[in-house]
């Protein structure tokens, strides 16, 4: 079931007209680009407008080149951590940058700014500080640094959590303090989920990761499923 949770950035702003999730953007699009849009106010365009994108991953990736495409005056993405720790791919953002996308490493938004609608995002400059438990550095605000990027168009893509739905534990099914579902990929029965019956992988196991470990995840398993069923 993936990942669907939106993550927010939790400053003031960020519900002001012209401010969109990634996943509503990048949806309208393919709809739009597909004809299943129900009316065309559906549609987000990016055409002429000034674009901030906020966030470093595949997904900022995707609205980066999106909005190019789609004729934007100007796409601007910016980032709380430098270049060498940012999640998203190497070779998206040489191709984001081949497009036009410009990118400011180090800057983290505290605020979208507008009186009617978004006018411009407020960031602060940020230092790498030490490694976290996980290796990545992490950003520090650098004191007085605040400046507006003007902005016509905001598109928040800060990653996703996974979105644990009430008959899990209806059905016992258990998840981590992150809302992963626990399916231990070394369990008797591979990715068996604390009910026996149900089997689990992916991004709802894992937290938001790439099409290959999903795909790798569905197959053991299927696997773990034939061995329960000894077959
Ligand atoms: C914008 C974006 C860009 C990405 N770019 C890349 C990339 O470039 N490379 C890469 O490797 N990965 C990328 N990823 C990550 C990749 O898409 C995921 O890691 C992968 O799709 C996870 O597969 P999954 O099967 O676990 O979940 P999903 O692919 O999310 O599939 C879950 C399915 O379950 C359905 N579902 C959810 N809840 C319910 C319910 N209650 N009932 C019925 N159905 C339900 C959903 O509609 C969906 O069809 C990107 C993700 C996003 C959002």
């Amino acid at each position: 079931m993936g990942t669907y949770t939106y993550m927010k950035g939790g400053f003031p702003g960020e519900n002001l007209p012209g401010v969109h999730a990634a996943l509503d953007f990048l949806i309208s699009n393919i709809n739009h680009c597909h004809g299943y849009e129900k009316s065309p106010s559906e549609f987000v365009s990016m055409e002429g407008q000034r674009v901030v994108v906020l966030g470093g991953g595949d997904t900022a990736m995707d609205c980066n080149r999106t909005s190019i495409r789609q004729g934007a005056k100007r796409v601007t993405c910016a980032y709380r951590r430098d270049e060498a720790n940012m999640p998203g791919s190497r070779r998206e953002v040489v191709n984001a940058k081949e497009e036009g996308v410009q990118f400011l490493w180090n800057r983290q938004p505290v605020e979208i700014v507008g009186e009617e609608r978004v006018e411009g995002v407020k960031v602060v400059s940020t230092e790498m500080g030490p490694p976290d438990a996980r290796g990545r550095r992490t950003p520090q605000v650098v004191e007085g640094s605040e400046e507006i990027i003007p902005a016509d168009r905001v598109l928040i893509a800060f990653g996703f959590r996974p979105n644990p739905q009430p008959w899990f534990a209806e059905h016992g099914i258990e998840t981590d303090e992150r809302g992963r579902v626990k399916a231990p990929a070394e369990s008797q029965y591979k990715y068996q989920t604390s009910n026996p019956k149900v089997f689990a992988g992916g991004d709802m196991v894992r937290g938001s990761d790439l099409v290959v470990t999903a795909v790798w995840e569905g197959r053991q398993a299927a696997e773990g499923i034939l061995d329960y069923l000894n077959v």
